[in-house]
Protein backbone atom coordinates (compact mmCIF):
# COMPACT_ATOMS: atom_id res chain seq x y z
CA UNK A 1 0.00 0.00 0.00
CA UNK A 2 1.37 3.46 -0.54
CA UNK A 3 2.20 5.67 2.01
CA UNK A 4 -0.10 8.11 0.16
CA UNK A 5 -3.18 6.14 0.67
CA UNK A 6 -2.29 5.03 4.56
CA UNK A 7 -2.04 8.81 5.59
CA UNK A 8 -4.88 10.25 3.25
CA UNK A 9 -7.05 8.07 6.30
CA UNK A 10 -5.08 10.35 9.14
CA UNK A 11 -5.83 13.67 6.83
CA UNK A 12 -9.60 12.86 6.33
CA UNK A 13 -9.96 13.86 10.04
CA UNK A 14 -7.26 15.84 10.56
CA UNK A 15 -6.56 18.00 7.32
CA UNK A 16 -3.22 19.07 7.30
CA UNK A 17 -4.39 22.63 6.61
CA UNK A 18 -5.44 22.73 10.24
CA UNK A 19 -2.17 22.65 11.16
CA UNK A 20 -1.13 25.46 13.47
CA UNK A 21 0.89 28.22 11.83
CA UNK A 22 4.62 26.99 13.71
CA UNK A 23 3.80 23.70 12.86
CA UNK A 24 5.58 20.93 10.66
CA UNK A 25 3.09 18.00 9.90
CA UNK A 26 2.75 15.76 7.02
CA UNK A 27 5.48 13.44 5.37
CA UNK A 28 9.07 14.58 6.70
CA UNK A 29 10.93 11.91 4.85
CA UNK A 30 10.34 9.56 2.32
CA UNK A 31 7.95 9.91 -0.97
CA UNK A 32 4.44 9.15 -0.81
CA UNK A 33 4.33 6.98 -3.44
CA UNK A 34 6.38 4.46 -1.77
CA UNK A 35 4.69 1.09 -0.95
CA UNK A 36 5.06 -0.15 2.40
CA UNK A 37 3.35 -3.17 4.05
CA UNK A 38 3.33 -1.84 7.68
CA UNK A 39 3.53 1.57 9.57
CA UNK A 40 5.23 1.91 13.34
CA UNK A 41 3.05 4.20 15.41
CA UNK A 42 4.81 6.77 18.28
CA UNK A 43 4.62 9.84 20.18
CA UNK A 44 7.84 11.02 19.46
CA UNK A 45 10.24 9.68 17.15
CA UNK A 46 13.60 8.64 18.71
CA UNK A 47 16.66 7.01 17.81
CA UNK A 48 15.43 3.66 19.56
CA UNK A 49 12.45 3.96 17.69
CA UNK A 50 13.88 4.26 14.61
CA UNK A 51 16.01 1.18 15.96
CA UNK A 52 12.67 -1.01 16.39
CA UNK A 53 11.44 0.05 12.92
CA UNK A 54 14.62 -1.23 11.37
CA UNK A 55 14.62 -4.09 13.99
CA UNK A 56 10.70 -5.28 12.95
CA UNK A 57 11.90 -4.46 9.07
CA UNK A 58 8.94 -1.60 9.27
CA UNK A 59 9.22 1.18 6.25
CA UNK A 60 6.86 3.79 7.50
CA UNK A 61 6.74 5.07 11.08
CA UNK A 62 3.81 7.64 12.38
CA UNK A 63 4.52 9.80 15.24
CA UNK A 64 2.28 12.86 16.78
CA UNK A 65 5.37 15.20 17.36
CA UNK A 66 7.38 15.97 14.07
CA UNK A 67 11.24 15.09 13.93
CA UNK A 68 11.93 17.73 12.05
CA UNK A 69 10.13 20.88 13.53
CA UNK A 70 12.81 23.95 13.60
CA UNK A 71 14.37 23.18 10.49
CA UNK A 72 18.00 21.39 9.92
CA UNK A 73 20.43 23.71 8.15
CA UNK A 74 23.14 20.18 7.99
CA UNK A 75 22.19 16.66 8.34
CA UNK A 76 26.15 15.23 9.73
CA UNK A 77 24.88 13.34 12.81
CA UNK A 78 25.52 16.08 15.35
CA UNK A 79 22.66 15.53 17.21
CA UNK A 80 19.90 12.92 17.38
CA UNK A 81 17.88 15.15 14.58
CA UNK A 82 20.39 14.41 12.31
CA UNK A 83 21.02 10.81 13.34
CA UNK A 84 17.71 9.70 12.85
CA UNK A 85 17.36 11.45 9.29
CA UNK A 86 20.84 9.58 7.84
CA UNK A 87 18.95 6.65 9.71
CA UNK A 88 16.04 6.39 8.14
CA UNK A 89 16.80 7.18 4.74
CA UNK A 90 19.78 4.69 4.54
CA UNK A 91 17.02 2.49 5.93
CA UNK A 92 14.30 3.41 3.38
CA UNK A 93 12.25 4.89 6.31
CA UNK A 94 9.34 6.91 5.41
CA UNK A 95 8.24 9.26 8.63
CA UNK A 96 5.00 11.07 8.35
CA UNK A 97 3.71 13.18 11.52
CA UNK A 98 0.34 14.24 12.44
CA UNK A 99 0.37 17.06 15.56
CA UNK A 100 -1.24 20.26 15.42
CA UNK A 101 -3.95 19.13 13.05
CA UNK A 102 -4.98 16.08 14.59
CA UNK A 103 -5.27 18.56 18.12
CA UNK A 104 -6.98 20.71 16.27
CA UNK A 105 -9.90 18.65 14.79
CA UNK A 106 -12.83 17.03 16.54
CA UNK A 107 -12.10 13.39 16.40
CA UNK A 108 -9.01 13.94 17.34
CA UNK A 109 -6.68 13.74 20.50
CA UNK A 110 -8.80 15.45 22.65
CA UNK A 111 -11.64 13.73 21.77
CA UNK A 112 -9.58 10.24 22.47
CA UNK A 113 -8.66 11.82 25.79
CA UNK A 114 -12.64 12.47 26.55
CA UNK A 115 -13.03 9.04 25.52
CA UNK A 116 -10.74 8.02 28.32
CA UNK A 117 -12.41 10.05 30.73
CA UNK A 118 -15.67 8.90 29.80
CA UNK A 119 -16.61 12.47 29.27
CA UNK A 120 -20.02 13.33 27.22
CA UNK A 121 -21.42 16.46 25.26
CA UNK A 122 -17.75 17.22 24.40
CA UNK A 123 -17.43 20.00 21.85
CA UNK A 124 -14.34 22.32 21.37
CA UNK A 125 -13.01 24.34 24.04
CA UNK A 126 -11.43 26.89 21.69
CA UNK A 127 -13.64 27.11 18.21
CA UNK A 128 -11.23 28.67 15.28
CA UNK A 129 -12.41 31.40 13.08
CA UNK A 130 -11.66 32.24 9.68
CA UNK A 131 -11.99 28.48 8.62
CA UNK A 132 -15.07 28.66 6.38
CA UNK A 133 -15.66 30.27 2.93
CA UNK A 134 -18.81 31.22 1.37
CA UNK A 135 -19.58 29.51 -2.25
CA UNK A 136 -22.47 31.62 -4.42
CA UNK A 137 -23.23 30.25 -7.87
CA UNK A 138 -25.44 30.67 -10.49
CA UNK A 139 -26.82 27.54 -12.38
CA UNK A 140 -29.64 27.33 -15.01
CA UNK A 141 -32.57 25.23 -13.19
CA UNK A 142 -32.09 22.11 -15.18
CA UNK A 143 -28.84 21.51 -13.47
CA UNK A 144 -29.38 22.46 -10.21
CA UNK A 145 -29.72 19.49 -8.33
CA UNK A 146 -26.39 17.95 -10.36
CA UNK A 147 -24.50 21.15 -9.42
CA UNK A 148 -25.36 20.21 -5.68
CA UNK A 149 -24.97 17.09 -5.51
CA UNK A 150 -21.33 17.51 -7.02
CA UNK A 151 -20.49 19.98 -4.40
CA UNK A 152 -21.87 18.31 -1.60
CA UNK A 153 -19.77 15.14 -2.62
CA UNK A 154 -16.67 16.95 -2.35
CA UNK A 155 -17.93 18.23 1.37
CA UNK A 156 -19.32 21.86 0.69
CA UNK A 157 -22.32 22.53 3.06
CA UNK A 158 -21.64 20.79 6.20
CA UNK A 159 -22.96 22.44 9.42
CA UNK A 160 -22.44 20.37 12.81
CA UNK A 161 -24.57 17.27 12.38
CA UNK A 162 -25.84 18.20 9.07
CA UNK A 163 -24.78 17.60 5.26
CA UNK A 164 -25.73 19.00 2.26
CA UNK A 165 -27.07 22.12 3.51
CA UNK A 166 -27.47 24.99 1.01
CA UNK A 167 -30.28 27.78 -0.38
CA UNK A 168 -31.20 28.47 -3.69
CA UNK A 169 -33.74 30.87 -4.79
CA UNK A 170 -34.72 31.52 -8.90
CA UNK A 171 -33.71 34.62 -11.17
CA UNK A 172 -32.89 35.86 -14.15
CA UNK A 173 -29.18 35.49 -15.43
CA UNK A 174 -27.75 37.42 -18.33
CA UNK A 175 -25.13 37.60 -20.30
CA UNK A 176 -23.98 37.71 -24.24
CA UNK A 177 -21.42 35.38 -25.88
CA UNK A 178 -18.45 37.10 -27.60
CA UNK A 179 -17.50 36.11 -31.27
CA UNK A 180 -15.32 33.21 -30.15
CA UNK A 181 -17.68 31.86 -27.54
CA UNK A 182 -19.20 28.67 -27.55
CA UNK A 183 -22.43 29.12 -25.41
CA UNK A 184 -24.49 26.82 -23.83
CA UNK A 185 -27.41 28.40 -24.63
CA UNK A 186 -28.32 31.82 -26.19
CA UNK A 187 -26.44 33.29 -29.61
CA UNK A 188 -23.40 34.90 -29.99
CA UNK A 189 -23.46 38.25 -29.57
CA UNK A 190 -27.25 38.62 -28.27
CA UNK A 191 -27.73 39.69 -24.64
CA UNK A 192 -29.40 35.94 -23.57
CA UNK A 193 -31.83 35.86 -20.16
CA UNK A 194 -31.62 32.97 -18.47
CA UNK A 195 -33.14 31.27 -15.82
CA UNK A 196 -31.20 30.54 -13.37
CA UNK A 197 -30.78 29.37 -9.26
CA UNK A 198 -28.67 31.17 -6.80
CA UNK A 199 -27.05 28.62 -5.20
CA UNK A 200 -25.50 29.35 -1.97
CA UNK A 201 -24.00 26.86 0.46
CA UNK A 202 -20.57 27.21 2.47
CA UNK A 203 -16.92 25.37 2.27
CA UNK A 204 -14.32 24.74 4.84
CA UNK A 205 -11.32 26.64 3.54
CA UNK A 206 -8.97 23.66 2.87
CA UNK A 207 -11.71 22.46 0.32
CA UNK A 208 -11.62 25.16 -1.42
CA UNK A 209 -9.96 23.83 -4.85
CA UNK A 210 -11.50 20.55 -4.67
CA UNK A 211 -15.19 22.11 -4.43
CA UNK A 212 -14.69 24.47 -7.33
CA UNK A 213 -13.19 22.12 -9.52
CA UNK A 214 -16.09 19.90 -8.74
CA UNK A 215 -17.94 22.62 -9.84
CA UNK A 216 -16.82 24.14 -12.91
CA UNK A 217 -16.85 20.33 -13.89
CA UNK A 218 -20.47 19.87 -13.86
CA UNK A 219 -21.53 23.18 -14.87
CA UNK A 220 -23.05 23.69 -18.22
CA UNK A 221 -21.47 27.01 -18.65
CA UNK A 222 -18.49 27.72 -20.44
CA UNK A 223 -17.42 31.10 -18.07
CA UNK A 224 -18.66 29.87 -14.70
CA UNK A 225 -19.78 33.03 -12.40
CA UNK A 226 -19.26 32.16 -9.31
CA UNK A 227 -18.20 34.62 -5.72
CA UNK A 228 -16.30 33.26 -2.55
CA UNK A 229 -16.78 35.32 0.47
CA UNK A 230 -14.11 34.86 3.38
CA UNK A 231 -16.85 34.34 6.65
CA UNK A 232 -16.14 35.37 10.42
CA UNK A 233 -18.52 32.41 11.80
CA UNK A 234 -16.42 30.07 13.81
CA UNK A 235 -16.44 26.36 12.77
CA UNK A 236 -17.30 24.77 15.83
CA UNK A 237 -15.42 21.41 15.11
CA UNK A 238 -12.28 22.77 14.77
CA UNK A 239 -9.59 24.38 17.28
CA UNK A 240 -8.41 24.29 20.74
CA UNK A 241 -8.71 21.63 23.12
CA UNK A 242 -12.47 20.33 24.35
CA UNK A 243 -14.65 20.49 27.21
CA UNK A 244 -17.08 17.64 28.25
CA UNK A 245 -19.14 16.48 31.12
CA UNK A 246 -18.96 13.71 33.62
CA UNK A 247 -22.49 11.25 34.13
CA UNK A 248 -22.40 12.37 37.67
CA UNK A 249 -20.51 15.22 39.83
CA UNK A 250 -17.62 13.21 41.82
CA UNK A 251 -15.88 14.28 44.53
CA UNK A 252 -12.17 15.88 43.30
CA UNK A 253 -10.26 13.46 45.05
CA UNK A 254 -11.83 10.66 43.81
CA UNK A 255 -11.71 12.27 39.84
CA UNK A 256 -8.31 12.67 40.58
CA UNK A 257 -7.61 9.22 41.31
CA UNK A 258 -9.56 8.33 37.91
CA UNK A 259 -7.32 10.55 36.04
CA UNK A 260 -4.33 8.81 37.01
CA UNK A 261 -5.64 5.38 36.89
CA UNK A 262 -6.81 5.88 33.12
CA UNK A 263 -3.31 7.80 32.49
CA UNK A 264 -0.91 5.98 34.64
CA UNK A 265 -0.25 9.16 35.88
CA UNK A 266 2.58 8.51 38.82
CA UNK A 267 1.98 12.46 40.35
CA UNK A 268 -0.56 15.38 38.85
CA UNK A 269 0.66 19.18 39.39
CA UNK A 270 -2.51 20.75 40.59
CA UNK A 271 -3.87 23.99 42.15
CA UNK A 272 -5.72 23.90 45.51
CA UNK A 273 -8.60 21.89 45.25
CA UNK A 274 -11.97 23.44 46.26
CA UNK A 275 -14.10 21.53 47.95
CA UNK A 276 -16.79 21.42 44.94
CA UNK A 277 -17.49 18.22 43.19
CA UNK A 278 -16.03 17.84 39.63
CA UNK A 279 -18.21 17.65 36.77
CA UNK A 280 -17.16 20.00 33.66
CA UNK A 281 -13.56 18.89 32.61
CA UNK A 282 -11.64 20.68 30.20
CA UNK A 283 -9.05 19.05 28.03
CA UNK A 284 -6.12 20.14 25.58
CA UNK A 285 -3.16 17.50 24.89
CA UNK A 286 0.00 18.44 25.07
CA UNK A 287 0.89 22.56 26.12
CA UNK A 288 -2.18 23.96 26.78
CA UNK A 289 -1.64 26.71 29.78
CA UNK A 290 -2.73 29.03 26.62
CA UNK A 291 -6.25 27.96 26.93
CA UNK A 292 -6.76 28.22 30.81
CA UNK A 293 -9.11 31.87 30.02
CA UNK A 294 -10.88 30.18 27.75
CA UNK A 295 -11.67 26.75 30.28
CA UNK A 296 -12.50 29.25 33.00
CA UNK A 297 -14.95 31.49 30.43
CA UNK A 298 -16.56 28.12 30.24
CA UNK A 299 -17.25 26.97 33.50
CA UNK A 300 -14.71 23.94 33.65
CA UNK A 301 -14.04 22.38 36.90
CA UNK A 302 -10.74 21.43 36.23
CA UNK A 303 -8.62 21.67 33.51
CA UNK A 304 -6.40 18.85 32.08
CA UNK A 305 -3.09 19.34 29.88
CA UNK A 306 0.39 19.47 30.18
CA UNK A 307 3.45 22.03 30.57
CA UNK A 308 2.42 24.49 32.62
CA UNK A 309 4.86 26.98 34.42
CA UNK A 310 4.89 27.77 37.76
CA UNK A 311 3.81 31.52 37.41
CA UNK A 312 0.66 30.67 35.31
CA UNK A 313 -0.66 28.13 38.22
CA UNK A 314 -2.00 31.64 39.83
CA UNK A 315 -4.12 32.47 37.16
CA UNK A 316 -6.32 29.83 38.56
CA UNK A 317 -7.24 32.18 40.65
CA UNK A 318 -9.70 30.05 42.59
CA UNK A 319 -11.67 29.84 39.38
CA UNK A 320 -10.70 26.34 38.16
CA UNK A 321 -8.68 23.76 38.87
CA UNK A 322 -5.58 23.40 36.31
CA UNK A 323 -4.41 19.83 36.53
CA UNK A 324 -1.06 19.46 34.60
CA UNK A 325 -0.56 15.72 33.96
CA UNK A 326 2.86 16.14 31.91
CA UNK A 327 2.94 16.62 28.30
CA UNK A 328 3.75 13.21 27.00
CA UNK A 329 0.67 11.45 29.56
CA UNK A 330 -1.32 13.82 27.92
CA UNK A 331 -0.78 12.68 24.40
CA UNK A 332 0.18 9.34 24.84
CA UNK A 333 -3.41 7.97 23.65
CA UNK A 334 -1.98 9.56 19.98
CA UNK A 335 -0.74 6.19 19.27
CA UNK A 336 -4.03 4.21 20.23
CA UNK A 337 -5.70 6.85 18.16
CA UNK A 338 -3.70 6.62 14.70
CA UNK A 339 -4.19 2.70 15.52
CA UNK A 340 -8.29 3.07 15.68
CA UNK A 341 -8.63 5.23 12.54
CA UNK A 342 -6.06 2.85 10.44
CA UNK A 343 -7.48 0.33 11.47
CA UNK A 344 -11.31 1.03 10.77
CA UNK A 345 -9.93 2.06 7.30
CA UNK A 346 -7.60 -0.76 6.58
CA UNK A 347 -7.76 -3.62 8.46
CA UNK A 348 -5.43 -5.74 6.98
CA UNK A 349 -2.97 -3.61 7.20
CA UNK A 350 -0.38 -3.99 9.77
CA UNK A 351 0.08 -1.33 12.69
CA UNK A 352 2.88 -1.92 15.12
CA UNK A 353 2.46 0.25 18.16
CA UNK A 354 5.84 1.18 19.38
CA UNK A 355 6.90 -0.22 22.37
CA UNK A 356 9.40 2.27 23.23
CA UNK A 357 8.47 4.70 25.86
CA UNK A 358 9.25 8.25 24.23
CA UNK A 359 9.21 10.39 26.91
CA UNK A 360 11.92 12.41 28.03
CA UNK A 361 10.65 13.48 31.69
CA UNK A 362 11.37 10.99 34.49
CA UNK A 363 9.65 10.84 38.06
CA UNK A 364 12.50 10.23 41.05
ZN1 LIG B 1 2.63 17.55 22.06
Amino acid sequence: MKIKEIVSYIEEIAPISYQESYDNSGLQIGKMDTEVDSALLTVDITEEVIDEAILKNIKLIISHHPLIFGGVKRINGANFVERIIIKAIKNDIGIYSAHTNIDNVENGINAKICEKLELQNCKILVPRDNELLKLVTFVPISHLEMVKEAIFNTGAGHIGKYDCCSFSAEGTGTFRAQNDANPFVGKIGEIHHEKESKLETIIPRFLKNKVINALLKVHPYEEVAYDIFPLENKLSDVGAGMIGELKEPIEEIKFFNHLKKTFNLSIIRHTELSGKKIKKIAVCGGSGSSFLKNAIAAKADIFITGDFKYHQFFDAEGKIIIADVGHYESEQFSVELFNDILKKNIPNFALYLSEIKTNPINYY
